[in-house]
C-alpha cells in the first residue's frame, strides 16, 4: 500500500518504524510526506503523543506556526497500585547528560491529603539542575501520581526552575502539596516533614 510514495526513503535502522525528523514537524525524508504515531521512530508510543504529532503535522501543512515536539516533556502515566507519573530526565540520564543534578524527594507520609485517603505509599522525586535550578525531571509514585503529573508537564514545558516552584503556593490539603514540598526539598527547605 505504501509503495511508491517516498516511505521507504524514511525507513529507521530499525526497520519496522519510520525516521522521521520530528524537530521538522513530523516530515519524513520524502518532502510533503508526514508521520504521526507509533510508527515514528525516536518517539514513545503513546497515544497523547501520537494526538500531539498529529496536530503539529496538520499545523505545519495547513502553513501556520506549529510548535516541535519534545521527547523528555512528554508524560508517561503508568496504573499500577500505587500509580506512576513520569516526566523529563531521571537522574541517571541527566549525569549521563553532562548536568550536575540535584535531586530532592519527598515521601507522602509527610502529605496531608495522603492520611486523609489512607495511602502514604511512595512519594515524588524532582531531578534539578544543580547550577540554574532548571526542573530536569519529576517521577512521582503514589495516590493519584498521574493527576498531579499535570503540575510536572506544565513546569517542564515552561522550563520552569525550583525556586518558581517552591514559592507557588500549593492548597491545602490536596495530594499536590506534595508537589511543593518536594521542590523544596531539592534545597532541604520542605516544611511537611
Ligand atoms: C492494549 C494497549 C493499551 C494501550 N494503553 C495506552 C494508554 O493507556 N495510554 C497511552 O497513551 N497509550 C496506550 N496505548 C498505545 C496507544 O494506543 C498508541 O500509542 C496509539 O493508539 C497510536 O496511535 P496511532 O495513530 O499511531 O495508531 P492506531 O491508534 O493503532 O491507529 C492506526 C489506525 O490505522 C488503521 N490501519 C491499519 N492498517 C491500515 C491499512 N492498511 N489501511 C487503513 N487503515 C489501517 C488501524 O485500524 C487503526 O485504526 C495502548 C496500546 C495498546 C495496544
Amino acid at each position: 500500500m505504501t509503495d511508491g510514495c517516498g516511505l521507504e526513503k524514511s525507513k529507521s535502522q530499525a526497520g519496522a518504524r519510520v525516521s522521521c525528523t520530528f524537530g521538522d514537524y513530523m516530515e519524513t525524508a520524502e518532502k510533503g510526506l508526514y508521520a504521526i504515531g507509533d510508527i515514528v521512530a525516536g518517539l514513545p508510543q503513546l497515544a497523547h503523543a501520537a494526538m500531539m504529532e498529529g496536530i503539529i503535522a496538520v499545523t505545519h501543512i495547513a502553513g501556520k506556526a506549529a510548535h516541535q515536539i519534545v521527547k523528555t516533556r512528554i508524560p508517561n502515566a503508568t496504573y499500577c497500585e500505587p500509580q506512576i507519573g513520569s516526566i523529563g530526565l531521571t537522574e541517571k540520564q541527566a549525569r549521563d547528560a553532562g548536568y550536575k543534578v540535584k535531586v530532592g524527594k519527598f515521601p507522602f507520609v509527610g502529605n496531608s491529603k495522603a492520611t486523609i485517603l489512607g495511602n502514604h505509599g511512595g512519594f515524588v522525586k524532582v531531578v534539578s539542575d544543580e547550577m540554574y535550578g532548571e526542573v530536569l525531571g519529576i517521577h512521582i509514585i503514589g495516590p493519584l501520581a498521574t493527576e498531579i503529573l499535570a503540575e510536572a508537564a506544565a513546569v517542564l514545558n515552561l522550563e520552569g526552575t525550583i525556586d518558581d516552584m517552591m514559592n507557588m503556593v500549593h492548597a491545602h490539603p490536596t495530594v499536590w502539596e506534595a508537589m511543593g514540598d518536594a521542590f523544596a526539598s531539592v534545597r532541604g527547605l520542605q516544611i511537611n516533614v
